[in-house]
Protein backbone atom coordinates (compact mmCIF):
# COMPACT_ATOMS: atom_id res chain seq x y z
CA UNK A 1 0.00 0.00 0.00
CA UNK A 2 1.01 3.49 -1.16
CA UNK A 3 0.64 5.39 1.60
CA UNK A 4 0.34 5.15 5.71
CA UNK A 5 -1.56 5.89 8.30
CA UNK A 6 -1.36 8.28 11.29
CA UNK A 7 -1.69 7.15 14.99
CA UNK A 8 -4.67 7.74 16.07
CA UNK A 9 -6.45 9.24 19.43
CA UNK A 10 -4.51 8.09 21.88
CA UNK A 11 -3.52 8.78 25.45
CA UNK A 12 -0.79 11.58 25.55
CA UNK A 13 -1.26 12.25 29.38
CA UNK A 14 1.05 9.59 31.37
CA UNK A 15 4.58 10.88 30.24
CA UNK A 16 7.04 8.72 30.10
CA UNK A 17 4.46 6.13 28.52
CA UNK A 18 5.37 2.73 26.75
CA UNK A 19 5.00 2.14 23.96
CA UNK A 20 2.22 -0.57 23.03
CA UNK A 21 3.62 -2.68 20.11
CA UNK A 22 0.51 -5.03 19.68
CA UNK A 23 -1.23 -2.52 17.39
CA UNK A 24 1.35 -1.27 15.43
CA UNK A 25 1.28 -1.53 11.31
CA UNK A 26 4.58 -2.41 9.95
CA UNK A 27 5.48 0.96 8.98
CA UNK A 28 5.13 2.03 12.36
CA UNK A 29 7.16 -0.89 13.95
CA UNK A 30 9.87 0.46 11.47
CA UNK A 31 9.46 4.03 12.52
CA UNK A 32 9.64 2.81 16.04
CA UNK A 33 12.29 0.77 15.70
CA UNK A 34 14.44 3.37 13.71
CA UNK A 35 13.54 6.21 16.69
CA UNK A 36 16.02 3.13 19.13
CA UNK A 37 18.58 3.68 16.20
CA UNK A 38 17.87 -0.33 15.01
CA UNK A 39 17.29 -1.26 11.68
CA UNK A 40 14.40 -2.41 9.72
CA UNK A 41 14.68 -6.45 10.28
CA UNK A 42 13.73 -5.80 14.01
CA UNK A 43 9.97 -5.02 12.80
CA UNK A 44 9.67 -8.08 11.02
CA UNK A 45 11.30 -10.07 13.79
CA UNK A 46 9.00 -8.13 16.31
CA UNK A 47 6.08 -8.91 14.23
CA UNK A 48 7.01 -12.66 14.02
CA UNK A 49 6.83 -12.63 17.46
CA UNK A 50 3.71 -11.45 18.13
CA UNK A 51 1.73 -12.06 15.52
CA UNK A 52 2.88 -15.59 14.54
CA UNK A 53 4.10 -17.15 17.61
CA UNK A 54 1.99 -15.67 19.98
CA UNK A 55 5.07 -14.59 22.10
CA UNK A 56 4.34 -11.37 23.94
CA UNK A 57 7.33 -11.91 26.37
CA UNK A 58 10.22 -9.79 25.45
CA UNK A 59 12.58 -12.20 27.06
CA UNK A 60 11.05 -15.46 24.77
CA UNK A 61 12.01 -13.37 21.57
CA UNK A 62 15.25 -15.19 21.29
CA UNK A 63 16.89 -13.97 18.00
CA UNK A 64 16.96 -10.60 19.74
CA UNK A 65 19.75 -9.43 21.48
CA UNK A 66 20.15 -9.34 25.62
CA UNK A 67 20.70 -5.57 25.16
CA UNK A 68 17.86 -4.70 22.74
CA UNK A 69 15.69 -6.98 24.90
CA UNK A 70 16.58 -5.09 27.96
CA UNK A 71 15.81 -1.86 25.99
CA UNK A 72 12.60 -2.80 24.78
CA UNK A 73 11.33 -3.85 28.51
CA UNK A 74 11.70 0.02 29.53
CA UNK A 75 10.23 1.88 26.23
CA UNK A 76 7.82 -0.89 25.48
CA UNK A 77 5.12 -3.10 26.23
CA UNK A 78 2.73 -5.95 24.48
CA UNK A 79 -0.68 -5.21 25.83
CA UNK A 80 -3.71 -6.93 25.34
CA UNK A 81 -7.64 -6.22 26.50
CA UNK A 82 -8.49 -8.58 28.77
CA UNK A 83 -10.68 -11.78 28.37
CA UNK A 84 -13.49 -11.54 30.42
CA UNK A 85 -15.79 -14.91 29.42
CA UNK A 86 -15.06 -16.97 26.52
CA UNK A 87 -18.82 -19.03 25.61
CA UNK A 88 -19.02 -21.99 23.17
CA UNK A 89 -22.35 -22.29 21.63
CA UNK A 90 -23.44 -26.31 20.81
CA UNK A 91 -23.17 -25.45 17.41
CA UNK A 92 -19.14 -24.80 17.54
CA UNK A 93 -19.68 -20.74 17.83
CA UNK A 94 -17.38 -19.13 20.20
CA UNK A 95 -17.97 -15.85 21.71
CA UNK A 96 -15.21 -13.65 23.43
CA UNK A 97 -16.20 -10.83 25.69
CA UNK A 98 -13.56 -8.72 26.34
CA UNK A 99 -12.90 -5.80 28.91
CA UNK A 100 -11.20 -2.74 26.93
CA UNK A 101 -9.38 0.16 28.95
CA UNK A 102 -12.20 2.34 30.61
CA UNK A 103 -14.47 -0.73 32.09
CA UNK A 104 -16.72 -1.26 29.31
CA UNK A 105 -16.90 -4.72 26.84
CA UNK A 106 -16.36 -5.59 23.52
CA UNK A 107 -17.65 -8.78 21.86
CA UNK A 108 -15.72 -11.14 19.47
CA UNK A 109 -17.57 -14.26 17.68
CA UNK A 110 -15.74 -17.04 16.24
CA UNK A 111 -18.14 -18.96 13.68
CA UNK A 112 -16.91 -21.89 12.13
CA UNK A 113 -17.83 -23.57 8.72
CA UNK A 114 -16.94 -26.78 7.44
CA UNK A 115 -13.39 -25.67 6.53
CA UNK A 116 -13.95 -22.33 6.69
CA UNK A 117 -13.45 -20.25 10.09
CA UNK A 118 -14.70 -16.33 10.45
CA UNK A 119 -13.83 -14.28 13.13
CA UNK A 120 -16.29 -11.21 13.30
CA UNK A 121 -14.37 -8.28 15.03
CA UNK A 122 -15.70 -5.33 16.51
CA UNK A 123 -13.92 -1.97 15.84
CA UNK A 124 -15.48 0.75 18.45
CA UNK A 125 -17.10 0.79 21.93
CA UNK A 126 -20.98 0.65 21.13
CA UNK A 127 -21.65 2.40 18.07
CA UNK A 128 -23.03 6.12 16.73
CA UNK A 129 -24.94 4.98 14.05
CA UNK A 130 -27.99 4.14 16.18
CA UNK A 131 -29.71 1.71 13.05
CA UNK A 132 -33.04 0.96 14.36
CA UNK A 133 -32.76 -3.17 13.77
CA UNK A 134 -28.85 -3.54 16.02
CA UNK A 135 -28.30 -4.37 19.32
CA UNK A 136 -25.30 -2.39 19.31
CA UNK A 137 -26.34 0.81 18.32
CA UNK A 138 -28.87 0.39 21.36
CA UNK A 139 -26.23 0.43 23.23
CA UNK A 140 -25.09 4.23 22.50
CA UNK A 141 -21.44 5.02 21.79
CA UNK A 142 -18.10 5.05 24.26
CA UNK A 143 -15.03 5.33 22.22
CA UNK A 144 -13.52 4.13 19.32
CA UNK A 145 -11.11 0.97 19.74
CA UNK A 146 -7.34 1.09 19.37
CA UNK A 147 -5.13 -0.87 16.82
CA UNK A 148 -4.20 -3.21 19.77
CA UNK A 149 -7.61 -3.77 21.00
CA UNK A 150 -8.38 -5.00 17.55
CA UNK A 151 -6.18 -6.88 16.49
CA UNK A 152 -5.92 -7.67 19.64
CA UNK A 153 -9.25 -9.76 19.25
CA UNK A 154 -7.68 -11.67 16.71
CA UNK A 155 -4.79 -13.06 18.84
CA UNK A 156 -6.85 -13.68 21.61
CA UNK A 157 -8.84 -15.80 19.41
CA UNK A 158 -6.13 -17.22 17.96
CA UNK A 159 -4.39 -18.07 21.16
CA UNK A 160 -7.68 -20.02 22.04
CA UNK A 161 -7.40 -22.52 19.21
CA UNK A 162 -3.71 -22.80 19.53
CA UNK A 163 -3.22 -21.60 16.04
CA UNK A 164 0.14 -19.64 16.81
CA UNK A 165 3.50 -21.29 16.13
CA UNK A 166 5.09 -23.11 13.17
CA UNK A 167 2.72 -25.63 10.93
CA UNK A 168 -0.14 -25.11 12.92
CA UNK A 169 -3.39 -25.79 11.38
CA UNK A 170 -5.13 -22.42 10.55
CA UNK A 171 -8.08 -22.49 12.52
CA UNK A 172 -8.85 -18.52 11.99
CA UNK A 173 -9.32 -18.26 8.00
CA UNK A 174 -11.24 -15.25 7.32
CA UNK A 175 -12.16 -11.82 9.28
CA UNK A 176 -14.76 -9.73 9.13
CA UNK A 177 -15.28 -6.45 10.33
CA UNK A 178 -18.49 -6.24 11.61
CA UNK A 179 -18.95 -6.71 15.12
CA UNK A 180 -19.63 -3.96 17.26
CA UNK A 181 -19.25 -0.39 15.69
CA UNK A 182 -19.21 1.18 12.44
CA UNK A 183 -15.34 0.26 11.23
CA UNK A 184 -14.90 3.34 9.01
CA UNK A 185 -15.62 5.82 11.42
CA UNK A 186 -12.10 4.64 13.38
CA UNK A 187 -10.57 4.68 10.39
CA UNK A 188 -6.78 4.49 10.55
CA UNK A 189 -7.23 1.83 13.54
CA UNK A 190 -9.15 -0.68 11.58
CA UNK A 191 -7.00 0.05 8.55
CA UNK A 192 -3.98 -0.65 10.41
CA UNK A 193 -5.42 -3.91 11.68
CA UNK A 194 -6.56 -5.14 8.46
CA UNK A 195 -3.40 -4.75 7.01
CA UNK A 196 -2.03 -6.64 9.61
CA UNK A 197 -4.25 -9.69 9.85
CA UNK A 198 -3.08 -9.86 5.94
CA UNK A 199 0.39 -9.64 6.12
CA UNK A 200 2.69 -12.38 5.79
CA UNK A 201 4.40 -11.67 8.93
CA UNK A 202 1.38 -11.56 10.86
CA UNK A 203 -1.62 -13.47 10.04
CA UNK A 204 -1.88 -14.00 6.40
CA UNK A 205 -5.21 -14.23 5.94
CA UNK A 206 -6.14 -13.56 1.67
CA UNK A 207 -7.26 -10.01 0.95
CA UNK A 208 -10.18 -12.04 -0.15
CA UNK A 209 -10.91 -13.09 2.92
CA UNK A 210 -10.75 -10.18 5.02
CA UNK A 211 -14.17 -7.89 4.70
CA UNK A 212 -14.81 -4.47 5.65
CA UNK A 213 -18.76 -3.73 6.19
CA UNK A 214 -19.54 -0.02 6.31
CA UNK A 215 -23.45 1.51 6.79
CA UNK A 216 -22.04 4.24 4.13
CA UNK A 217 -19.29 6.53 6.10
CA UNK A 218 -18.88 7.85 2.38
CA UNK A 219 -15.30 10.16 2.49
CA UNK A 220 -13.71 7.15 4.65
CA UNK A 221 -14.65 5.16 1.86
CA UNK A 222 -13.08 6.89 -0.99
CA UNK A 223 -10.22 7.30 1.48
CA UNK A 224 -9.70 3.33 1.66
CA UNK A 225 -8.28 3.10 -1.65
CA UNK A 226 -4.95 2.95 -1.41
CA UNK A 227 -4.24 2.25 1.92
CA UNK A 228 -6.09 -1.29 1.96
CA UNK A 229 -6.99 -3.66 -0.81
CA UNK A 230 -10.14 -5.57 1.47
CA UNK A 231 -13.25 -7.43 0.68
CA UNK A 232 -15.49 -5.03 0.78
CA UNK A 233 -20.02 -5.15 2.50
CA UNK A 234 -21.99 -2.58 2.45
CA UNK A 235 -25.16 -2.46 4.90
CA UNK A 236 -28.02 -1.64 3.40
CA UNK A 237 -31.06 -3.04 4.30
CA UNK A 238 -33.58 -1.43 2.29
CA UNK A 239 -34.04 -0.86 -1.55
CA UNK A 240 -35.37 2.68 -1.40
CA UNK A 241 -34.31 6.10 0.63
CA UNK A 242 -37.22 6.25 2.74
CA UNK A 243 -36.78 3.29 4.26
CA UNK A 244 -33.47 3.09 4.83
CA UNK A 245 -33.37 6.67 6.22
CA UNK A 246 -35.59 4.86 8.99
CA UNK A 247 -33.64 1.94 9.71
CA UNK A 248 -30.20 3.34 9.18
CA UNK A 249 -29.94 7.03 10.16
CA UNK A 250 -26.77 7.84 7.59
CA UNK A 251 -28.65 7.38 4.77
CA UNK A 252 -29.96 10.81 5.27
CA UNK A 253 -26.29 12.35 5.39
CA UNK A 254 -25.13 9.90 2.54
CA UNK A 255 -28.08 8.41 0.47
CA UNK A 256 -28.24 5.17 -1.23
CA UNK A 257 -26.88 6.38 -4.70
CA UNK A 258 -24.15 8.13 -3.29
CA UNK A 259 -22.79 5.30 -1.06
CA UNK A 260 -23.26 2.85 -4.28
CA UNK A 261 -21.24 4.90 -6.55
CA UNK A 262 -18.51 5.17 -3.69
CA UNK A 263 -18.64 1.27 -3.26
CA UNK A 264 -18.13 1.01 -7.01
CA UNK A 265 -14.90 3.77 -7.00
CA UNK A 266 -13.32 1.38 -4.60
CA UNK A 267 -14.22 -1.98 -6.08
CA UNK A 268 -12.84 -0.72 -9.57
CA UNK A 269 -9.67 0.60 -7.71
CA UNK A 270 -8.70 -3.20 -6.52
CA UNK A 271 -6.22 -4.31 -9.13
CA UNK A 272 -7.97 -7.51 -9.19
CA UNK A 273 -11.54 -6.11 -10.34
CA UNK A 274 -13.54 -9.10 -10.47
CA UNK A 275 -14.61 -8.73 -6.81
CA UNK A 276 -18.77 -7.99 -6.38
CA UNK A 277 -19.56 -6.10 -3.76
CA UNK A 278 -21.52 -7.98 -0.73
CA UNK A 279 -24.74 -6.44 0.09
CA UNK A 280 -26.33 -6.78 3.39
CA UNK A 281 -29.95 -7.28 3.80
CA UNK A 282 -31.50 -7.88 7.37
CA UNK A 283 -34.90 -9.03 6.52
CA UNK A 284 -37.83 -7.44 9.13
CA UNK A 285 -41.27 -8.51 9.36
CA UNK A 286 -43.68 -7.03 7.38
CA UNK A 287 -41.02 -3.61 7.17
CA UNK A 288 -38.30 -4.70 4.25
CA UNK A 289 -39.54 -8.54 3.38
CA UNK A 290 -42.14 -7.94 0.76
CA UNK A 291 -41.85 -9.28 -2.77
CA UNK A 292 -41.98 -5.62 -3.76
CA UNK A 293 -38.91 -4.60 -1.45
CA UNK A 294 -37.26 -7.76 -3.84
CA UNK A 295 -37.92 -6.22 -7.14
CA UNK A 296 -36.78 -2.90 -6.07
CA UNK A 297 -33.99 -4.37 -4.99
CA UNK A 298 -32.77 -6.01 -7.70
CA UNK A 299 -33.88 -3.26 -9.68
CA UNK A 300 -31.04 -0.91 -7.66
CA UNK A 301 -28.64 -3.45 -8.15
CA UNK A 302 -29.13 -4.04 -11.78
CA UNK A 303 -25.74 -2.93 -12.81
CA UNK A 304 -23.41 -3.12 -10.19
CA UNK A 305 -20.90 -6.21 -9.02
CA UNK A 306 -22.81 -7.25 -6.34
CA UNK A 307 -23.60 -10.67 -4.23
CA UNK A 308 -26.76 -10.34 -1.87
CA UNK A 309 -26.72 -11.85 1.62
CA UNK A 310 -30.33 -12.21 3.21
CA UNK A 311 -29.93 -12.06 7.18
CA UNK A 312 -33.33 -12.99 8.41
CA UNK A 313 -33.63 -10.31 12.15
CA UNK A 314 -32.79 -11.89 15.13
CA UNK A 315 -35.15 -10.38 17.68
CA UNK A 316 -33.89 -8.40 20.67
CA UNK A 317 -35.92 -7.18 23.62
CA UNK A 318 -35.50 -3.05 22.76
CA UNK A 319 -36.98 -3.55 19.71
CA UNK A 320 -40.44 -4.44 18.33
CA UNK A 321 -39.31 -6.10 14.84
CA UNK A 322 -40.11 -9.27 14.50
CA UNK A 323 -38.05 -12.04 12.71
CA UNK A 324 -39.36 -12.42 8.64
CA UNK A 325 -41.13 -15.71 7.96
CA UNK A 326 -39.59 -18.42 6.13
CA UNK A 327 -41.70 -17.94 3.41
CA UNK A 328 -41.26 -14.22 3.27
CA UNK A 329 -37.69 -15.33 3.03
CA UNK A 330 -37.58 -18.08 0.37
CA UNK A 331 -40.15 -15.44 -1.70
CA UNK A 332 -37.68 -12.52 -1.22
CA UNK A 333 -34.59 -15.21 -2.13
CA UNK A 334 -36.37 -16.38 -4.91
CA UNK A 335 -37.00 -12.93 -6.45
CA UNK A 336 -33.39 -12.14 -6.59
CA UNK A 337 -32.15 -15.57 -7.86
CA UNK A 338 -34.52 -14.96 -11.04
CA UNK A 339 -33.09 -11.97 -12.00
CA UNK A 340 -29.74 -12.78 -11.42
CA UNK A 341 -27.90 -12.05 -8.88
CA UNK A 342 -26.42 -14.71 -6.31
CA UNK A 343 -28.48 -14.43 -3.15
CA UNK A 344 -27.63 -16.68 -0.16
CA UNK A 345 -28.92 -16.34 3.47
CA UNK A 346 -27.24 -16.40 6.30
CA UNK A 347 -28.25 -19.15 8.68
CA UNK A 348 -28.28 -18.02 12.84
CA UNK A 349 -25.48 -19.26 14.48
CA UNK A 350 -24.44 -19.23 18.36
CA UNK A 351 -27.93 -18.66 19.40
CA UNK A 352 -27.88 -19.92 22.18
CA UNK A 353 -24.84 -17.44 23.36
CA UNK A 354 -26.45 -14.60 22.13
CA UNK A 355 -24.11 -14.40 19.10
CA UNK A 356 -25.77 -14.04 16.36
CA UNK A 357 -25.85 -11.19 14.02
CA UNK A 358 -27.19 -7.88 15.46
CA UNK A 359 -27.33 -9.31 18.60
CA UNK A 360 -23.68 -8.23 19.99
CA UNK A 361 -23.90 -5.66 22.70
CA UNK A 362 -20.80 -6.07 24.86
CA UNK A 363 -21.10 -3.91 27.99
CA UNK A 364 -21.17 -0.48 27.08
CA UNK A 365 -20.20 3.04 29.13
CA UNK A 366 -22.94 5.57 26.85
CA UNK A 367 -21.88 8.99 27.16
CA UNK A 368 -24.76 10.28 24.67
CA UNK A 369 -28.37 10.49 25.17
CA UNK A 370 -30.58 8.36 22.88
CA UNK A 371 -32.33 11.84 21.54
CA UNK A 372 -28.56 13.23 21.26
CA UNK A 373 -27.10 10.49 18.70
CA UNK A 374 -28.06 11.82 15.92
CA UNK A 375 -26.43 14.76 16.32
CA UNK A 376 -23.34 13.08 17.76
CA UNK A 377 -22.98 10.42 14.67
CA UNK A 378 -23.17 14.00 12.56
CA UNK A 379 -20.40 15.61 14.25
CA UNK A 380 -18.14 12.46 14.45
CA UNK A 381 -18.68 11.76 10.34
CA UNK A 382 -17.83 15.64 10.01
CA UNK A 383 -14.67 15.16 12.02
CA UNK A 384 -13.43 12.09 10.07
CA UNK A 385 -14.07 13.80 6.66
CA UNK A 386 -11.68 16.93 8.04
CA UNK A 387 -9.04 14.35 9.01
CA UNK A 388 -9.56 12.50 6.36
CA UNK A 389 -8.59 15.71 3.72
CA UNK A 390 -5.44 15.73 5.27
CA UNK A 391 -2.53 13.75 2.93
CA UNK A 392 -1.97 10.81 5.75
CA UNK A 393 1.59 10.44 4.40
CA UNK A 394 2.65 14.05 5.35
CA UNK A 395 1.63 13.47 8.95
CA UNK A 396 4.56 12.06 11.37
CA UNK A 397 4.50 8.74 12.83
CA UNK A 398 4.05 9.45 16.54
CA UNK A 399 4.56 6.78 18.88
CA UNK A 400 2.08 7.24 22.17
CA UNK A 401 1.47 4.77 24.36
CA UNK A 402 -2.17 2.72 24.80
S1 LIG B 1 -25.64 -1.98 12.37
FE1 LIG B 1 -23.46 -1.44 12.52
S2 LIG B 1 -23.43 0.76 12.05
FE2 LIG B 1 -25.57 0.27 12.56
S3 LIG B 1 -25.73 0.69 14.79
FE3 LIG B 1 -25.20 -1.50 14.53
S4 LIG B 1 -22.96 -1.56 14.72
FE4 LIG B 1 -23.55 0.58 14.28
Amino acid sequence: MSETTPVQQQDVSAAPAKVNLMGLSEEKMIAFFASLGEKSFRASQVLKWIHQMGVIDFDAMTNISKALRSRLQDVAEIRLPEVIEQLDSSDGTRKFLIRVDGGSAIETVFIPDGERGTLCVSSQIGCSLDCSFCATGKQGFNRDLTAAEIIGQVWIAAKSFGQFGERRPRIITNVVMMGMGEPLLNFYNVVDSMNLMMHDNCYCISKRRVTLSTSGVVPALDKLAGLTDVCLAISLHAPNDELRNELVPINKKYPIAVLLASAQRYIASLPDNHRKITIEYTLIRELNDRPHHAHELAELLRDIPVKINLIPFNPFSLVNYQRVSNNALRNFQEILTKEGFIATVRTTRGDDIDAACGQLAGSVNDRTRRSERYRAMSAQVDALEADLTKNAAEEPIRFIAT
